[in-house]
């Protein structure tokens, strides 16, 4: 009885703590800072003329000609830009600075002016490289990665000009030309050249994160989900051998049967999954806006945290987001049918959760696998996971303050960008790299990055612009 009694008071102690925690977790006073108007220099028309036209210059990696040309195209369309700003080129790759005359931490917004190319031109509504104006988009190549950026950030500067607006602190620009193929002879050295002047920034801006529909947290209100961390890359060959001759005679053991139970053991033993910081800060910050069933859960992850990570290991886009993932990508072996190969050899694809290093999962492959599976580092693009940018800075209140002010009102959430952008390279240049683009997106927009039908709403740029006038603007910002 006393035993049942005190298990009954333990339960209700529990409940308590559980109850109290959730109702504890109020929304927070959102500090929505609101976006700058146009200036009368600003025609929305000609901004997205001007957008339009980018988007015919096919400026994808490699293609010379078509990246001086779209250098002329901006020299005659921000004159301004080009008159005021000092311009420092690396390759195809533009590096504006903006002297404000004072010596407070600069800014630095980041943008590529490369695109990827098109895979099947026949699946598009309008050609790629069309610009077209149709139904209330822009469509194209670059629309939405991230020739878009480019743009606006260069019609924002124009337009703070024409109005004899100046900066409160230096603003820098970098515009590289090679992101989409990994970003080393454009990001990687004007960072390399920024870091050497021993330049400092309070904050560097790149794309990552949108606004995307609330019930992709499950909650009503809409998300802007600002990348405060992005995850590494690692691909790693393994080669198994085996006794090369005549199928007919086959031996037990073969280069293939052994590559292949080697993946096998891979794929069924998946790295650790953790919550890690800016996936935790993601939940807790949704929290608020929760019905009350799962407000209980994410206001509690003391107790549910292991209940959390199950549900979001159950979906591939989740269950990127908390555990480094392996992908077997590609596989090599054989030349005939009737000849046994003597090797045999696959590319896994391992994308880093911060906090794992590359060192880590190659000790854990030499760990796991039989010593007769030869591991070792495919040449080719590398990184590692980011650091973790705090959300409690300057930095990252003015960027979710001035997103909590673009259209549908989203709520600012910390969020770590599964994918890679060239912000990768400015990690020893700020503490507080982010990671947003100002767009509001449908779910299956999203296919569009690198897929067919590319397209912005034409409503949406001159957001963008004024999103990026709020950044350079800082000395409006309620956090100075
Ligand atoms: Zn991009």
């Amino acid at each position: 009885m006393r035993k049942l009694l005190l298990g009954g008071l333990a339960v209700l102690g529990l409940l308590a703590v559980l109850v109290g925690r959730t109702l504890m977790v109020a929304a927070p006073e959102m500090r929505a800072v609101p976006l700058p108007s146009l200036s009368p220099s600003q025609d929305q028309a000609a901004m997205v003329a001007r957008l339009s036209r980018s988007i015919t210059f096919p400026t994808v990696s490699g293609n010379d000609e078509a990246f001086v040309a779209f250098h002329a195209f901006l020299r005659e369309s921000f004159p301004l830009v080009h008159e005021v700003l000092s311009l420092k080129t690396f390759d195809h790759s533009l590096l504006f600075h903006w002297d404000s005359g004072n010596s407070c931490k600069p800014t630095l917004l980041l943008a590529h002016q490369d695109v990827v190319p098109v895979s099947s031109p026949a699946d598009w509504k309008h050609p790629p490289f069309s610009g077209a104006e149709d139904d209330g988009y822009i469509w194209g190549r670059g629309t939405m990665d991230d020739k878009v950026s480019v743009m606006a950030i260069l019609e924002a500067v124009e337009g703070m000009l024409a109005a004899g607006e100046q900066p409160s602190c230096d603003v820098w620009l970098a515009f590289g030309h090679d992101e989409e193929t990994g970003g080393m002879h454009g990001a990687a050295r004007m960072a390399a050249w920024l870091l050497s002047r021993g330049l400092q920034f309070e904050l560097v801006l790149d794309e990552g994160g949108m606004i995307l529909p609330g019930s992709t947290l499950g909650i009503r209100e809409p998300v802007a989900l600002i990348g405060i961390a992005e995850k590494g890359y690692l691909s790693v060959q393994l080669r198994a051998y085996g006794e090369p001759g005549h199928s007919s005679r086959p031996p037990v053991r073969t280069a293939i049967g052994e590559l292949a139970s080697a993946i096998q053991v891979l794929e069924s033993s998946p790295r650790p999954a953790s919550l890690g910081v800016p996936t935790r800060q993601m939940l807790e910050q949704v929290a608020p806006w929760q019905p009350f069933g799962k407000r209980l859960v994410f206001a509690n992850l003391w107790l549910f945290k292991p209940l959390v990570l199950q549900q979001l290991a159950s979906k591939p886009e989740t269950n990127a987001m908390i555990r480094t993932t392996l992908a077997p990508t590609m596989l090599n072996a054989g030349v005939k049918d009737n000849v046994l190969p003597g090797v045999a050899q696959a590319v896994i694809n391992f994308r880093l959760l911060p906090g794992e290093r590359s060192e880590d999962i190659l000790a854990w492959l030499n760990d796991t696998l039989p010593p007769s599976v030869k591991v070792k580092v495919h040449e080719g693009f590398f990184s590692e996971a980011s650091d973790v940018s705090p959300t409690d800075s300057d930095a990252y209140q003015r960027v979710a303050a001035l997103a909590a002010a673009l259209p549908g009102e989203p709520v600012p959430t910390p969020f770590l960008l599964i994918a890679g952008s060239d912000a990768r390279h400015y990690q020893a240049l700020s503490g507080n790299v982010l990671r947003f683009l100002p767009v509001s997106l449908q779910r299956e927009d999203i296919a569009r990055f690198h897929g067919p039908n590319e397209r912005l709403a034409r409503d949406q740029y001159a957001q963008m612009v004024r999103f990026y006038s709020g950044v350079i603007q800082a000395v409006e910002s309620p956090f100075h």
